[in-house]
């Protein structure tokens, strides 16, 4: 088993958040080896002097490590910061106030916050129970020489371990917690963005649908950017046959033919809609009556030379469309009555025809 795997290991409550538990194994780690650098930077005069104390912050971490392979979470917590508590307390008058122990404080406010599931009331009450430990050891503490001989070199030292691992902690925490935040908050951002796609589709053509041709011809009317805008409502010819005749299943492919042959012949900046059953609405801004009605003539053309196969069996359909420029001193539903109006011109005149 890797180091990896072994860290990863996971927690014994299936319903609780391995993250935790997997930082402190880290931190344990971490922890462990800035203690080892110290005893060898301060010489063997400090195991000699306190024993119990290094052997004990030793076993110690190594202990509660292992113990996180069997409890849960929040007591695996505690244990971390009573081991923290223990090492800056023993060894604080042990080396002196200029070794820096109390650097630790900051892990477990950090930790504190990120890692416990506790209300913002407990946490913020722990916190300050920190600061007061914190003052108190100010305190009590400052100036304190070591009691271990130390030289100012290997003092600096110390300190600068500490220092170093406490920094090292601290970016770990704040990565690891940080990390999954933004995980979480990206994953929500791209669910949003499909979840908007998917109220703005059709889901059988893969056209924008009507409520968002909407949105969009209110966009254009109003942003003020647009010098003209022809609108056209297209409807399938004799639909209804095409579903007597071949079946339902055969008439939506024949609608997801024509949709595509709409989104191939036409340009980029044409807004196409399923505005309904198999009626169209298509969008032609920066476009007048003339040019729009030159390119629908064109689409019609293609519509009606271009089957649908479905089971071996080519279906042709036609189309009659409707087209109106807007006017912009009046209102948009006004030019969709007026596409609508001319369709049911096209419509009583015969039918595959574009009446503008
Ligand atoms: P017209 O030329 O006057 O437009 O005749 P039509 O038969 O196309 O018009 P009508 O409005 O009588 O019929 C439209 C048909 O379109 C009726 C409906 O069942 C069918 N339809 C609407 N939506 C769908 C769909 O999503 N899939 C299929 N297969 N058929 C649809
Ligand atoms: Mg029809
Ligand atoms: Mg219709």
């Amino acid at each position: 088993m890797g180091l990896y795997s072994f860290i990863t290991k996971d927690v014994v409550a299936e319903n609780e958040s391995k993250r935790v538990i997997v930082v402190l194994r880290v931190l344990y780690l971490i922890m462990q080896v800035v203690f080892l650098l110290q005893v060898i930077v301060a010489g063997p005069d400090l195991i000699k002097g306190f024993p119990v104390r290094v052997l004990g912050l030793v076993l110690m971490n190594a202990g509660f490590f292992a113990y996180t392979y069997f409890c849960r979470t929040r007591p695996a917590l505690v244990l971390f910061i009573s081991y923290i508590f223990m090492w800056i307390f023993w060894m604080m008058p042990v080396m002196g106030w200029r070794a820096g122990f109390q650097n630790g404080f900051i892990i477990v406010l950090v930790l504190v916050f990120f890692a416990g599931h506790s209300a913002l009331f407990e946490k913020l009450a722990i916190c300050g129970a920190i600061l007061a430990i914190r003052i108190f050891s100010t305190i009590y503490f400052t100036g304190v020489e070591p009691r271990v001989p130390l030289s100012d070199v290997c003092s600096t030292i110390i300190q600068i371990v500490n220092i170093t691992g406490v920094y090292i902690a601290i970016v770990f925490i704040s990565y690891t917690f940080s990390k999954t935040e933004n995980d979480a908050e990206i994953k929500l951002m791209k669910y949003n963005d499909k979840l908007k796609l998917e109220a703005n589709t059709d889901q059988l053509t893969g056209l924008f649908n009507r409520r968002r041709a909407l949105e969009y011809l209110e966009s254009i009317t109003t942003g003020g950017e647009v010098s003209a805008i022809s609108i056209a409502m297209g409807d399938i010819d004799f639909f209804k046959k095409v579903n007597d005749t071949y079946g339902h299943d055969a008439g939506d492919e024949v609608l997801k033919n024509v949709a595509q042959i709409m989104r191939d012949s036409s340009r980029s900046t044409s807004f196409i809609s399923r505005w309904g059953g198999e009626e169209f609405l298509i969008v032609f801004p920066e476009c007048n009556g003339d040019h729009a009605f030159i390119a629908l003539e064109r689409l019609r053309r293609t519509i009606q030379n271009q089957a649908t196969t479905v089971g071996g069996q080519e279906i042709s359909v036609t189309m009659t469309f409707g087209l109106a420029e807007y006017d912009f001193n009046k209102d948009i539903d006004s030019a969709i009555k007026e596409a609508d109006e001319k369709l049911y011109q096209g419509k009583t005149s015969g039918r595959n025809r574009v009446v503008y």
